[in-house]
């Protein structure tokens, strides 16, 4: 028999999604440049050249029969050792290759994480707005999504997370740089956060997992630093992600990170493998794999983002919109003028401007414009954002 739920979830495109695919409908009508697509986070900077020569290196001088073969279902030994190298060296960690699984792409780390520390009935914390996979993913292991609305400045609200959490909380998941609102999460709150959850795994006597989705840990501006997770709380497990700081999100390439301080590790690591393999994931893409020891600490140029997001707070911000200034990501929150969300982002629509209502990352009342777009696509929707804006004025003077 079929299963339901997931034909449900085959034939419902995402919202931004459909918004895609009438933006490219769109275009065909009036014109490429006529419509100002700001719907997906697909990065628009090319991959940095030590990529491409990590690739062609790999693809010449390798033996091809194992350059191709399957790795092993943790991922290649070499490549996670160099992974490691590189985190103990950036943040100044202790982990080994034996804590890090090679995932395909962030999705997937979270998919292999959430399997190996989530069962049936359990309940798992998501500050919101949120990343709406992550619903689909947790009830997928039968667990139960439980979203606590981040405070006023968009970050985590640590008094409202810890009343939530309860006897069934097998974990939380936070993301920073942010998706949907482009929010870094302060080290004051990262420390009281921790500092809660240790309160509550005490409170409750198991582990609370601290899931970390990464795949925008680079792409941070006005010097901000994003506090690594490992260093502040012990049962921390990462999903780091390749995709946007390499710009290669089709290559699909990642990895879950089990901190080696995590309560019964060896036990954690095991489930996250055997989740790789229930999925059937077998292993990560190898190529990819082995083109990382060459990339790491690498980016895109993510000045192109920082561009962007400059110009957008300063002219948005003169046509009268409102937003909290993003320090990471490519994505930008901007309050609907009506309160409203999906009237927002269908009057936009009328000004071929196609931005993303927050209903679908779980609060209401504005929307993601995601600006890993061309500048030059910024420069030419200003019109029609004054307009959208103008529209706005004229309904309030009568
Ligand atoms: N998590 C967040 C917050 C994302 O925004 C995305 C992709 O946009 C993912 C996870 C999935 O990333 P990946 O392409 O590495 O699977």
């Amino acid at each position: 028999m079929i299963n339901q739920k997931m034909r449900e979830l085959g034939a419902k495109r995402s919202v931004i999604r459909e918004l895609f695919e009438y933006g490219k409908k769109r275009k065909a009508e009036i014109g490429e440049d006529k419509v100002y697509d700001f719907s997906l986070g697909n990065p628009s900077v090319a991959t940095p050249e030590a990529v491409n020569a990590a690739l062609s290196d790999l693809l010449s001088s390798e033996n091809p029969v194992s350059l191709h073969g399957y790795t092993s279902a943790q991922g290649d030994p070499g490549v996670r050792a160099a992974i490691a190298d590189y985190i103990n060296f950036t943040y100044g960690e202790s982990v080994n290759a034996d804590c890090i699984y090679m995932s395909v792409g962030a999705a997937a780390a979270l998919t292999c994480s959430l399997t190996a520390v989530v069962s049936a009935g359990e309940e798992v914390i998501v500050p919101s707005p949120y990343f709406p996979e992550y619903k689909v993913f947790i009830e997928k292991c039968g667990g139960v999504i439980k979203e606590v609305a981040c405070d006023g400045e968009l970050q985590p609200d640590v008094m409202a997370i810890e009343n939530a959490i309860s006897e069934k909380t097998a974990a939380i998941i936070i993301n920073s740089p942010n998706n949907p609102t482009g929010a870094v999460y302060s080290e004051k709150n990262i420390k009281a956060l921790t500092e809660a959850l240790r309160r509550c795994e005490k409170r409750y006597g198991h582990p609370i997992y601290l899931i970390s989705d990464e795949p925008y840990r680079e792409l941070v501006y006005d010097g901000v630093t994003v506090p690594y997770l490992t260093k502040y709380y012990n049962d921390t497990i990462v999903c780091y992600s390749f995709s946007k700081s390499l710009s290669i999100p089709g290559e699909r390439i990642g990895y879950v990170l089990v901190s080696p301080r995590c309560e019964d590790f060896t036990s954690v690591y095991q489930a996250v493998c055997g989740a790789g393999r229930s999925l059937g994931y077998v292993c990560a893409p190898s190529l990819l794999q082995k083109a990382l020891p060459y990339c790491l600490g690498k980016t895109a140029d993510i000045s192109v983002y920082d561009r962007n997001r400059r110009m957008l707070m300063e002219r948005l911000s003169e046509f009268g919109f409102e937003m909290i200034r993003p320090q990471g990501a490519f994505y930008l929150f901007i309050k609907s003028p009506s309160g409203d969300a999906n009237e927002f982002c269908e009057r936009a629509k009328n000004h071929e401007i196609l931005i993303v209502p927050s209903d679908d990352f779980g609060i209401g009342g504005y929307a993601r414009l995601s600006y890993c777009v061309t500048t030059e696509q910024i420069e030419r929707s200003m019109p029609a954002f004054e307009a959208l804006a103008k529209s706005y004025k004229e309904k309030e003077n009568g």
